[in-house]
């Protein structure tokens, strides 16, 4: 008989601990949704269980660091379409787009 129990009470076991580390890696997908850091709610979703995972998920979205490089390569590449070379009209040759007069024949931008 104590054979069964100790083969319950493992399971009982086997099942927490499933549960817990369910809200872990849970709380780890929220997290970097949330642009937060995964590892650090991984941690706090594996001990403090459903808590954790209502206060992650009512946190408000935090500016991630992939946003931020996407909004800083958007920025880039407009700047990059800004300073774009120029053809010159007259003589269609490139110029950089800090000049205003071509370099090859003096034309006048503007
Ligand atoms: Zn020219």
């Amino acid at each position: 008989m104590s054979d069964l129990y100790s083969k319950m009470y493992l399971i009982f076991i086997a099942i927490v601990l499933a549960f817990a580390l369910a809200q872990a890696f849970l709380g780890y997908w929220l997290a970097s949704e949330k642009g937060r850091s995964p590892k650090a709610w991984f941690w706090l979703c594996l001990f403090f269980g459903i808590p954790a995972l209502i206060t992650l998920g009512l946190s408000p979205q935090a500016v991630s660091l992939n946003v931020k490089k996407i909004v800083q390569k958007k920025e880039e590449s407009l700047s990059h379409d800004m300073s774009v070379s120029w053809n010159c009209p007259k003589c269609n040759k490139e110029n950089p787009n800090d000049s205003y007069t071509c370099k090859s024949c003096g034309y006048k931008l503007q």
